[in-house]
């Protein structure tokens, strides 16, 4: 598809002035790449504190003090190769830890370790896969027969837009328990969708890039500051080109002559040559009525996070995925005593009261640390995040838009856009690139800021 280019002469000598819309991940990622290539940017975030849906907040402690804490735990895993360009760019990358080992754990408390072992991808899991104890030898052996086909077919098959995961599964004759405890424990924390409404594109992606193409892109980068951290004031002070402008919510555009001109901003116009609009699929229809996308197919998928504080360490372990139970994942966020814990695609939760979901996570928490049993809960937190991610559902994809549109210059951006990614940050930061390039195309100077993938 051919885009629009549109007629933006240079004023000679001016910088030009890109506005962006959203300071997440998709706005921040387009900042930096048009940032570093001579553009003036300014980024209109409407809260204050920059991230989105990838960011924490101070939360009040009894003892009058403050306590930072991430909206919900982010992960990356080492094929993001776009999310560490970003890191790298702000001068971040050194914040993630990258750990080399998975914790499988069963009610009862028994535990399987996944890692790399000797032989080369794609079967440097093949030692410790061997071992896990949670799989019969009959479950293991249909599972592997699968992931050869995740190699055959990731790049070949054209279907897979258009089928679940579930269908995809039953096609290679995974039984219940390959299906539950492997494939459904994997993907639906990956894309935030159950295994019957994912497009099976995106779950064999996942497992093709971060599984089984390289020998280390499974290791999962965790964040060693809070979110927010990442992309702070300071961060942003060694970047004289762009400024942001936080509790900026911009509520409309001005046009003329089928361009739009200003944007206005809790009560301020902004004059730019471009806009880039990095806010959630659901915030568009309002900002860009002339635009008329038709976004009727995207839907939401909620995450749940809960934090608990205990009086005692309950693990030494870093992080777990907990096998058979509606809390998908725990994380050790201090000593063993603050630990937050993940639900995917948490429809069973979000009508829950916040009591109930704490009960429930106590409840299935001593099932695989009988530590919790003896602990005193000194407090705890519900974060549910009914917008979390669209629901990638098959047929979606080809509905996702790119970054031009039809308003010359105006570009879209955001991990629903058509990144190739399912909606994670590894998604925003592919699509705040893909716009800053169609920036730089429209202006007649075409820069590549995406990086391809690891495979
Ligand atoms: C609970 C949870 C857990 C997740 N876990 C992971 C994970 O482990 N790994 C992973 O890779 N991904 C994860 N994700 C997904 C990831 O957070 C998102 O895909 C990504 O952060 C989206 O970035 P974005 O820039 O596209 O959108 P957003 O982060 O939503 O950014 C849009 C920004 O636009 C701002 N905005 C909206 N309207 C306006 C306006 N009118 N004017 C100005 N600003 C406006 C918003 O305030 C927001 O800051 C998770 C998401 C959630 C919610």
């Amino acid at each position: 598809m051919t885009e629009p280019v549109p007629d933006l002469a240079s004023p000679a000598g001016r910088p030009r002035h890109v506005a962006i819309i959203g300071g997440g991940l998709a706005g921040l990622a387009a900042a930096a790449a048009l940032g570093s290539s001579g553009f003036q940017v300014t980024v209109l975030e409407a809260r204050p504190f920059l991230g989105g849906r990838a960011t924490s907040y101070p939360l009040s402690q009894a003892d009058g003090q403050t306590l930072t804490i991430d909206n919900c735990q982010h992960i990356l895993l080492r094929c993001c190769g776009n999310l560490l360009d970003f890191y790298r760019r702000l001068g971040v990358e050194g914040q993630i830890e990258f750990h080399k080992e998975f914790f499988w754990i069963e009610p009862g408390g028994r535990m399987s370790v996944m890692k790399r072992g000797l032989l080369p991808a794609p079967l440097h899991f093949t030692e410790s896969f061997a071992g896990l104890h949670f799989l019969s030898g009959k479950d293991k052996l249909s599972i592997g027969r699968a992931l050869l086909a995740v190699k055959s077919e990731f790049k070949n098959r054209r279907d897979l837009d258009r089928i679940s995961m579930l269908t995809w599964l039953r096609e290679k004759k995974q039984g219940p328990a390959a299906i539950n405890r492997f494939w459904r424990q994997v993907l639906v924390s990956a894309i935030n969708e159950e295994l019957d409404q994912m497009a099976a594109l995106h779950g064999l992606q996942v497992c093709w890039l971060g599984f089984l193409a390289r020998s280390d892109s499974y290791q999962m980068g965790i964040p060693n500051v809070p979110l927010a951290e990442l992309y702070s004031d300071d961060v942003w002070s060694r970047w004289p080109t762009v400024s942001i402008r936080s509790r900026a919510s911009a509520d409309s555009v001005q046009t003329d002559a089928s361009f739009i001109r200003t944007v206005t901003a809790s009560g301020q116009a902004i004059e730019a040559d471009a806009f880039i609009s990095a806010v959630p699929f659901e915030r568009v229809a309002n900002l860009f009525p002339d635009l008329r996308l038709d976004l009727s197919a995207f839907h939401h998928s909620p995450i749940t996070g809960i934090h608990l504080w205990f009086d005692r360490p309950i693990t030494e372990l870093p992080h777990a995925t907990l096998l058979d139970r509606t809390i998908q994942w725990m994380y050790n966020k201090r000593d063993g005593r603050h630990l937050q814990l993940v639900v995917s695609a948490s429809r069973s939760l979000v009508d829950m009261q916040r009591g109930e979901v704490i009960d429930l996570a106590i409840r299935e928490l001593a099932e695989f640390f009988p530590e919790v049993r003896n602990a005193q809960l000194e407090r705890a937190h519900v974060v549910k995040e009914v917008r979390a991610t669209f629901s990638a559902v098959p047929g979606l994809e080809e509905k996702r838009p790119l970054p031009s549109t039809a308003i010359p210059n105006l570009f879209l951006a955001g991990d629903w856009t058509r990144s190739g990614w399912p909606a994670t940050m590894e998604g925003a930061v592919r699509s705040g690139y893909l716009a800053a390039e169609a920036i730089t195309r429209a202006f007649g100077e075409p820069r590549r800021f995406l990086l391809p993938d690891i495979a």
